[in-house]
């Protein structure tokens, strides 16, 4: 059987940069990473954060399935969060599946597919939690080509010249609608060498941008799995420790806590010239009431602390959050304080989502459930809100300058001008008319100029993304 794989991703940056690590291994084993149509096992990377995740992942392997016509060996393996809940219930299921992993087993999984080229009859599980963050071989590799995606996105979101590195994972916060702690265990957190390790290697290799990945990182260091091994390195000193490697021109991190942010933490925004001016800070409700019953641990003076502390120390920090609407027990009243609350710190864009159970979590058993149609009226009276303040935030932009990251072709290419996308230091969308530096380089498939930077004046705000032009030439 040919060793030619393809991988699937839903859900969140964690899962894109496990994949991507799965897919760099196993390109350093000297697998071939190919297009569906052509590829012999297929990795399905999963997740259980939105609604109805199981269903999505059966639809998505009975699709795969009818590639087996004519490929009698084909071979699917399901990682991540529902492969953690479902486990070897897909080999039942599915029996072209003949490998699961969790968020712990990600790292087996290059010598799992291994021997499951080797032995046609055989099928793995890697289910178990294990004590302490398990580093993962390969990690270092470099390769000649960066792996593609097919995100549920539909297409990557960074570029060759960005990297995703993990510090942790799991989560300790059992926050009471969430299923992270049961689907990725316990927090662990990797070892600043490992972490130091990877980026400066990802830097040698081109990255210019890391972003740090964990389900918590303000709490890196501090899990019992790391404390004595960690050689007493959190979060702060971390990001100045990555924040100093030469060469690394951008530096962002997700997802924080707010119950967790240190001081040293909102100060760094203010002393390391490469960390960007913006941060994911989860709000998730604007009522007291409602963050209680969540198990966040804040409340709505201490969040609004740290947003001020945040913008003394830089003033044009970007702030985006996620919000949860028609929480059990969740009034009128409660969902008008998260409005309040998104007017007053002026979110630059959120990701909003109605509630919805998961099983086995906390918030399951509470009461009363929101009705349907008031939690879905409630989410659309919330983005309506969040679109206004999107446009008036991208709106202040036009005519000021910023430093484009560039990560690929515009999707829209017909025979006129030719654009490019990339990110402005705090993270926008920004498009460029980019001709003149195109056809200085005609040898380029457009693919070059990825992971370029280039000074761009902001001619227009569009709804969720600027247009700008270039005023100097990348670099
Ligand atoms: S902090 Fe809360 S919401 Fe975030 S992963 Fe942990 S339990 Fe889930």
């Amino acid at each position: 059987m040919d060793k030619t794989f393809h991988i699937v991703t839903f859900g969140c940056q964690m899962n894109v940069a496990d994949s991507d690590w799965l897919a760099r291994a196993l390109l350093a084993r000297g697998w071939r990473q190919v297009a569906e149509e052509d590829a012999w096992f297929f990795v399905v990377n999963t997740c259980s954060v939105r609604d109805k995740p199981e269903q999505k992942v059966y639809s998505e392997l009975g699709r795969l399935l009818a590639h087996q016509r004519g490929k009698p060996g084909l071979t699917a393996a399901v990682g991540g969060c529902v492969a953690q809940q479902i486990g070897r219930g897909f080999f039942e299921r599915f029996p072209f599946v003949r490998l699961v992993f969790g968020s712990d087993g990600v790292a087996g999984a290059p010598d799992a597919l291994d021997a499951l080229a080797e032995d046609p009859s055989a099928r793995i599980a890697l289910l178990d939690f294990l004590a302490a963050y398990p580093e993962r071989q390969d990690v270092l590799t470099p390769v000649a080509a960066a792996p593609a995606f097919d995100a549920d996105q539909g297409e990557p979101d960074a570029g060759p010249a960005q990297a995703f590195v993990n510090i942790m994972q799991g989560c300790d916060n059992f926050c009471a609608y969430c299923i992270v702690p049961y689907t990725r265990g316990r927090q662990k957190s990797r070892h600043p060498d490992a972490v130091l390790a990877e980026c400066r290697l990802r830097v040698e290799q081109g990255a210019r941008e890391i972003t740090l990945l964990g389900q918590n990182v303000n709490s890196y260091g501090l899990d019992p799995a790391s404390r004595g091994g960690g050689a007493g390195v959190g979060f702060a000193e971390l990001l100045r420790q990555v924040a100093a490697i030469p060469g690394l021109v951008r530096l962002r991190f997700t997802t924080s806590h707010p119950k967790d942010i240190d001081p040293a933490v909102v100060r760094a925004f203010g002393e390391l010239s490469n960390l960007c001016p913006a941060l994911h800070l989860p709000l998730q409700a604007g009522s007291d009431a409602v963050l209680k019953r969540m198990g966040r641990k804040y409340d709505r003076a201490r969040y609004l602390g740290i947003v001020a502390d945040l913008r003394a120390a830089r003033p044009e920090i970007a702030l985006t959050t996620d919000l949860i609407v028609g929480f059990p027990g969740e009034t009128e009243d409660d969902f008008q304080q998260t409005l309040e609350m998104m007017e007053r710190v002026r979110f630059e864009s959120s990701f909003s989502f109605c509630y919805s159970d998961r099983p086995g979590v906390a918030s399951a058993r509470m009461t009363p459930k929101v009705e349907e149609a008031v939690a879905k009226a409630r989410l659309n009276r919330l983005q309506s809100l969040q679109n206004a303040i999107t446009k008036e935030s991208l709106k202040s932009l036009e005519g000021r300058e910023a430093v484009v990251l560039l990560e690929a072709k515009s999707r829209k290419q017909d025979d006129g001008p030719s654009f490019w996308r990339g990110r402005d230091e705090a993270g926008r969308v920004v498009n460029l008319r980019l001709d003149g530096v195109e056809a200085a380089q005609p040898q380029n498939a457009g693919l070059e100029l990825a992971g370029l930077l280039v000074r761009a004046r902001i001619l227009e705000a569009k709804n969720h993304s600027l247009l700008g032009e270039k005023v100097g030439q990348p670099w």
